[in-house]
């Protein structure tokens, strides 16, 4: 097995945020714009068997409101828009974990980028303070309401992924809901007023009864399903005993022979490729990371 990148790291379009505030530059820019269109699900629509983006003329001669500034790439924008917005019936639909495998690195980080940001605009119709109708503005990256005038912006949910390990063995969970033979790494969302560090060492003791004594910063990966940013780790915990929540159906330390050995046996699988799990266990896999000496003299 070899060490897979992973999937949305590409920088993707330069964002241009000074632009969002100016109407008539957006104007001028949608002469030659291109658009991702998402369906409903979340799927990208692509425009022909060749063509992921719908040139922008095609499908509306002026800017429609609707439409999300995602940046600029050699002077070219790409907006999104809502196929609810159009005429035209789509090509095909592309869901975002099949984009992510097939799609070139920079096209699957700009569908990231427009699904988090649409999904939170279908989230956003009614404002939370008086529960009046709220209207798009910047180019889709704020929503104010009509009534209070309260303004709401986009939300991203950080949630911590963690590589355990005592340099010799992995520790692995499975959830019920899971396919079968399906293991990861531990994972939980950010609670208000807590740090990535905090949480990753507190879900590892929640969800298995492991005490982490040091968790070290790796990688993060946007994980637009729909609107996650997960922050990866490195975590030192020795091996002990081991108590699931009623999160996890089983956990288990896995030792790199054992662990090559249940893959290659197809008795267990890992996560999908190019997520941050499978990343981090690959790189367990390959001893860098979770050794003991790397943690004496590089922690
Ligand atoms: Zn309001």
């Amino acid at each position: 097995m070899r060490i897979a990148d992973f999937a949305f790291r590409h920088p993707g379009l330069d964002r241009a945020e000074p632009m969002r505030t100016h109407p008539a530059e957006l104007d001028a820019a949608w002469a030659d714009a291109r658009l991702l269109v998402l369906n409903e699900q979340g799927e990208a629509c692509c425009y022909s068997a060749s063509e992921i983006y719908y040139p922008a003329t095609r499908v509306s001669l002026r800017r429609p409101e609707s439409a999300t500034l995602l940046g600029f790439d050699a002077g070219q924008a790409t907006f999104a828009l809502p196929l609810d917005a159009l005429a035209h019936a789509p090509h095909e639909a592309i869901g975002i974990r099949a984009a992510a495998v097939q799609w070139p690195e920079m096209d699957a980080a700009i569908f990231a980028q427009a699904k988090a940001i649409l999904h939170w605009q279908a989230q956003s119709k009614f404002c939370g303070r008086c529960g009046g109708l709220l209207d798009l503005k910047t180019a889709g990256y704020s929503a104010v309401c009509g009534g209070c005038g309260l303004a709401s912006y986009p939300q991203t949910q950080p949630a911590t992924i963690m590589c355990v390990s005592d340099g010799k063995h992995l520790l692995l969970g499975r959830q019920a809901a899971w396919p079968e033979k399906r293991w990861s790494l531990l994972a939980g969302f950010v609670e208000p007023g807590e740090t990535p560090e905090q949480t990753a060492v507190r879900e590892v003791w929640e969800e298995s009864g492991v005490r982490v004594a040091r968790v070290r910063y790796v990688a993060s990966q946007p994980w637009p399903m729909p609107m996650a940013l997960m922050v990866g780790f490195d975590a030192y915990a020795p091996m002990q005993a081991i108590h699931i929540s009623d999160e996890l159906q089983d956990a288990r330390w896995f030792s790199r022979d054992e662990l090559n050995a249940l893959v290659a046996a197809d008795e267990l699988t890992l996560p999908d490729a190019l997520s941050i799990s499978r990343y981090l266990i690959m790189r367990w896999l390959h001893a860098d990371s979770g050794t003991a000496e790397f943690w004496h003299t590089r922690a």
